[in-house]
């Protein structure tokens, strides 16, 4: 389809559609278990492990919990990551080895920080009904992913209306708002409940961003996206346009491509096996580096990691 440019080529009107680097990749997202809880997997996936800073998203329900089948995951370690709760309906009860303990319900938002170790419990509260959220990991650069612990609630975060929408910021800045949320990279979060018609998310042109639609259907560059999938969106806009038929309800996942390989393993996120491995043995032992959590509920042990074994630190003779 080559050739000398004609006034007929000329004349033709530029068609509109994404910009050179954007994209839209719609990938299925794994069915997995959170305790007795369903959820959908919606990062990492095989081809892509990370949007941004972000390497791990779980759509959580929507289901119901009753008094006695609720939401209950003892006490597990954490390494190198944020895990960031979200909720839509339900309660949670989070405990963790920093002697934090917290409900959050919707509209609020719990950040926690592993640095070089943690652990906690996400506990039911007794409360029956239905649930329905996410929760998501944030990679901790190099700068602080060996550095401490740390826990941070947030009972409210800035909304913002935009066309046919309400944004709620999680993390990061959107049209002009900003969260006080703690984030050692550039990124951005947020939860965007959309009425019928067209809704122009400004984004950044270096960023590369993903949806995961939590309710109804998001029409991106005319790709019906909805719950149970990741939509990839690639880099190099300045502008999303959201179209929605009728009502839905997405998150918006940002920030500039994670600069550094990840090596992700149950619930640890680092570079090389032996961090993973040193910080599994300190787990199993019940050492000092993930302290201890004021939980009813059973420790979770898991392992060993499927690389083959360190030779011993402390080798005999
Ligand atoms: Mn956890």
């Amino acid at each position: 389809m080559s050739g000398p440019v004609g006034a007929e080529d000329v004349e033709r009107p530029i068609p509109s559609g994404p910009p050179p680097g954007a994209v839209v990749e719609i990938l299925a997202s794994r069915e997995a278990t959170v305790g007795a809880f369903p959820v959908r997997r919606a990062l990492p996936q095989r081809g892509r492990r990370t949007v941004g800073a972000w390497c791990f998203a779980d759509h959580l329900g929507p289901g119901t919990v009753t008094a006695e089948q609720g939401l209950g995951i003892g006490p597990h370690p954490h390494l190198g990551l944020h895990t960031l709760t979200w909720l839509l309906a339900g309660e949670a009860l989070h405990r963790d080895s920093l002697g934090s303990e917290q409900v959050i319900r919707p509209g609020q938002l719990n950040l926690m920080t592993a640095g070089h170790g943690i652990a906690h419990s996400e506990e039911g509260t007794g409360w029956a009904g239905p649930v329905h959220g996410v929760q998501l990991w944030i990679a901790q650069p190099s700068a602080t992913r060996d550095g401490g612990a740390a826990f941070e609630h947030h009972p409210e975060l800035p909304r913002v209306e935009l066309d046919a929408a309400v944004v709620t910021v999680l993390v990061g800045g959107l049209a002009g708002a900003r969260a006080p949320t703690r984030c050692d990279t550039h990124l951005v979060g947020a939860d965007v409940q959309l009425r019928a018609g067209r809704t122009v998310l400004p984004v950044s042109d270096h960023w590369e961003h993903a949806l995961v639609v939590l309710e109804g259907a998001v029409v991106v560059d005319g790709a019906p996206v909805v719950p149970g999938h990741l939509a990839y969106l690639g880099v190099g806009r300045d502008e999303l346009p959201l179209d929605v038929p009728d009502t839905a309800r997405t998150l918006l996942l940002g920030g500039p491509p994670f600069p550094e390989r990840l090596l992700m393993w149950w619930n640890y996120v680092a570079r090389e096996p032996a961090e993973i491995s040193a910080a599994h043995a300190d787990w199993l032992e019940g050492g000092p580096r993930f302290g201890t959590v004021a939980s009813p509920l059973e420790r979770i042990v898991t392992g060993p990691p499927p690389w083959p074994a360190e030779r011993s630190r402390h080798p005999a003779g």
